[in-house]
């Protein structure tokens, strides 16, 4: 019935039993008071009331338990809730459709939508997550008090601090540098953005930073970028043009200084002109080298030069390179060594490629061997590439140079460069790296250098 779906209707109800009770009570109680004697009729009225009043107990009883059962449990459900506990799809049982059957409902909506919040919270807060974990810069959240509240992975490597130690904990304890703390702390006290940029020891890393102000709390957000390796990127490229205008300018100087001698009347000596002549040829081909192995490097930094790959028998390939240059080096006066195993795997490579930088590093170990010396070339092959060497026992290369004779016209001993452009390393590094090998160099400065590159072998299906 409609009536008992609602609570005020059931408490009415009960309400209307006891009224008529104590109505009938009263009259009973009158009627006794008046003398009226007729005891059958009243003894009725008795019986009918305490009927009433058992109904009403009984009613009041079942509304009771009717009512508070759903709330016990809405009651457990709330507490669920507030202990974070939202999936309430199973326990949520509530069916009486009275008022708190409506409770119920509302409440249950209230948890979906408390879910879907959440839901997108979560979800916005690990897409920040993310976002902030991959970016290279490093950020730092800080609160009024200079306490650090989140940082990222790059604020970790780049301060070289972990996020447990850093939580928590004071921005100068994390970062140790009072230049970057100072930007902090202006940010803080003028509540207004803050840039700056700092050199941290001690590995001299440059780091623009930029401090804002966090609306609400009273903190900042410290973004911090690492513009060591654009520093470094950018040193490199006024090297190389530092380097490209020096080396074109020693053989141009050269061409003219002999121009001009010829002019002025060397011309008429024969021997001296065709002498003169020879020296001018010498530059033009020092000139053309350069400019054609620029123009080379230029290429496969551009990746537009496409790797002819097919199956290359190393043994063969160090055969050739080693042929090309075998008159070279008897007239240095050097022997070769070979190690090479009789059944090497094949690679696939570009072979032409692949021979030219075995002629670099075999013709770097003739030119930097004095005679008498030996060069020994050895290749093997390991799990999952091959290994080639080139061995000399010539004058070495200082252990600070060591590290940049790849970069592109770096020559060691500028004195004993042995005329070379400085280009070849640069170029058999792309040449390798593009094979998805590895080049790298070890030396002893007067005992000799090794030069090692590996290139992958075909893995088997
Ligand atoms: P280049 O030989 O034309 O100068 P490279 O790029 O081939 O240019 O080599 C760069 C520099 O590395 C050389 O100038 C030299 O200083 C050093 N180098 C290369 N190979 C050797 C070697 N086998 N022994 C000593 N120094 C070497």
């Amino acid at each position: 019935m409609t009536v008992f779906r609602s609570i005020r209707w059931r408490i009415g109800i009960v309400f209307a039993v006891f009224v008529i009770a104590c109505i009938s009570g009263l009259g009973v109680y009158l009627s006794q008071r008046a003398g009226d004697e007729s005891l059958g009729v009243n003894l009725v009225i008795v019986i009918g009331d305490v009927i009433a009043a058992i109904i009403a107990i009984l009613l009041a009883f079942q509304i009771l338990r009717i009512t508070t059962e759903p709330i016990k449990k809405l009651t457990h459900l709330s507490r669920k809730v507030a202990e974070g506990e939202l999936e309430l799809d199973q326990d949520f049982q509530i069916t009486s459709r009275d008022e708190v059957g409506e409770l119920a409902t509302a409440f249950k909506q209230m948890a979906a939508r408390l879910r879907e919040m959440v839901a997108l919270i979560t979800n916005e807060r690990d897409r920040m997550a993310t976002i902030l974990s991959n970016i290279d810069d490093a950020i730092f959240m800080v609160g009024s008090d200079s306490k650090i509240t989140t940082m990222n992975r790059a604020a970790e490597n780049i301060f070289q601090v972990s996020e447990k130690k850093a939580l928590g904990h004071t921005f100068i304890e994390a970062v140790r540098d009072h230049e970057v703390n100072g930007i902090l702390q202006r940010c803080l006290s003028t509540r207004k953005q803050q840039t700056g940029a700092v050199e941290i020891k001690p590995k001299k890393q440059s780091l623009t930073i930029i401090a804002t102000p966090l609306p609400g709390d009273g903190g900042c957000l410290m973004h911090i970028q690492d513009l060591t390796e654009l520093r470094r990127l950018e040193m490199v490229r006024r090297d190389f043009i530092s380097n490209i205008s020096h080396e074109l300018r020693t053989p141009i100087a050269s061409v003219k200084a002999l121009a001009e001698t010829l002019n002025e009347g060397a011309i008429e000596d024969t021997a001296v002109a065709k002498d003169f002549l020879n020296r001018i040829n010498v530059e033009m081909d020092k000139l053309a080298q350069m400019v054609q192995e620029l123009a080379e490097l230029a290429h496969i930094e551009s990746g537009e030069t496409p790797l002819n790959k097919r199956r290359v028998n190393m043994a063969d390939a160090i055969g050739h390179a080693v042929d090309r240059l075998r008159a070279q080096a008897d007239r240095a006066g050097l022997n070769f060594d070979f190690v090479i195993p009789p059944a090497l795997p094949e690679v696939m490579a570009d072979e032409s490629r692949v021979e030219q930088v075995l002629v670099n590093l075999i013709h770097n170990a003739i030119k930097f061997t004095t005679s008498g010396g030996k060069i020994t070339i050895s290749a093997r092959a390991r799990d999952t590439d091959i290994l080639v060497s080139v061995a000399d026992t010539g004058s070495g290369i200082p252990a600070d140079d060591l590290p940049r004779i790849f970069e592109r016209f770096y020559k060691a001993d500028k004195s004993r460069s042995g005329g070379g452009t400085g280009l070849g390393l640069a170029i058999a590094k792309h040449i390798i790296e593009a094979h998805g090998g590895k080049i790298w160099a070890d030396s002893v400065e007067r005992k000799g250098s090794t030069f090692s590159f590996t290139l992958p072998l075909e893995q088997k299906a």
